[in-house]
Formats: C-alpha cells, sequence, structure tokens
C-alpha cells in the first residue's frame, strides 16, 4: 500500500481531487470518486479511482478496491438509465506495458452502443487461437506453482 494520502504535487488524479486541477465530476463519496475522461473513448466515458493515492492493482487495498468496483456500478446504472448506454465496459490497466498513463489507481467505465465502434468489437472477438488442454494445464501450473 501507498501511504494512503493525497500526492497533490505530483499526482493529476490527486490534484483533481484536491481541487486543484479542473474535474467534471459525476459522483462522489468518502471514499473513491468518478469524473469524465478528458479524451473519452465513447460520450460518457468515467474514470473511478480511490481518495487515497494506490498505484495499481497490487497496490489498491481490498476494501478501496470493493468500494471502487461500487462506485463504478453506481455509474454504470446512471448511463443506462440516462445515456441509454446499452452496454458497459470497465476497463483497467496495471502498469506501463498494459497500458497506464497515470500511476493512480483507476478504472474506465465505458458506455457502450449498438455498432459505436467496429474496431473496437473487432479486437476483442480477433482471438483466433484456441488453446490446447495441454497449453492450458501448462500454463496454470506456472501460475500457481
Ligand atoms: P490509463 O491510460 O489507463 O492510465 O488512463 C488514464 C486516463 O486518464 C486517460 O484515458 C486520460 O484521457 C485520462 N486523463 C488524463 N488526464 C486527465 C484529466 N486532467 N482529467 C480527466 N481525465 C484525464
Ligand atoms: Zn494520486
Amino acid at each position: 500500500m501507498s501511504d494512503s494520502t493525497r500526492h497533490p504535487d505530483s499526482c493529476i488524479f490527486c490534484r483533481i481531487l484536491e481541487g486543484k486541477e479542473e474535474g467534471t465530476f459525476v459522483y462522489r463519496n468518502s471514499k473513491a470518486s468518478a469524473f469524465l475522461d478528458i479524451h473519452p473513448l465513447f460520450e460518457g466515458h468515467t474514470l473511478v479511482i480511490p481518495n487515497d493515492h494506490f498505484v495499481d492493482i497490487s497496490d489498491v487495498s481490498e476494501d478501496t478496491l470493493a468500494e471502487v468496483m461500487k462506485v463504478a456500478q453506481i455509474v454504470s446504472n446512471l448511463m443506462i438509465k440516462n445515456l441509454h448506454a446499452e452496454g458497459i465496459n470497465i476497463m483497467h490497466s496495471t502498469g506501463r506495458p498494459a497500458g497506464q498513463t497515470i500511476l493512480h489507481f483507476h478504472v474506465h467505465v465505458l458506455p457502450r452502443r449498438t455498432g459505436d465502434d467496429t474496431e473496437f468489437q473487432r479486437w476483442w472477438f480477433s482471438r483466433s487461437h484456441r488453446a490446447s488442454r495441454q497449453e492450458l494445464s501448462s500454463m496454470v501450473a506456472k501460475l500457481l506453482p
């Protein structure tokens, strides 16, 4: 766990929480906050973050993670009800190779509508390799030595 405080000088998301940078908030409680992503992939793209500074999936505490996911559910339901989202993607990146650019734990909540981005769908459904039982067994043996 990090030191469980905000990092208002070095972290843009802590600065948004402190009101030192502009943020368009969708929801806030004592543990977690949700605000609109400045580069929306889809209309309404929202970030949910803990109010304390945690770096990534390994760093975030269990209760905070649960709170972030509760808020992600609240935001999802707002999108379904008020933005007429027909589906939701929840995405997260830990580490630079995975695409994490801001080192304050966050999940992306993406409202989806039929036909909104065929490239996005194509990417997800492009997995053509079907693993053999042998491959799956040797993988689980590595994962659970
Ligand atoms: P990730 O690549 O998963 O670390 O996502 C970081 C996200 O933060 C990106 O989608 C950015 O568009 C978003 N972002 C960066 N700066 C801001 C900001 N000042 N306000 C809102 N969203 C931001
Ligand atoms: Zn931070």
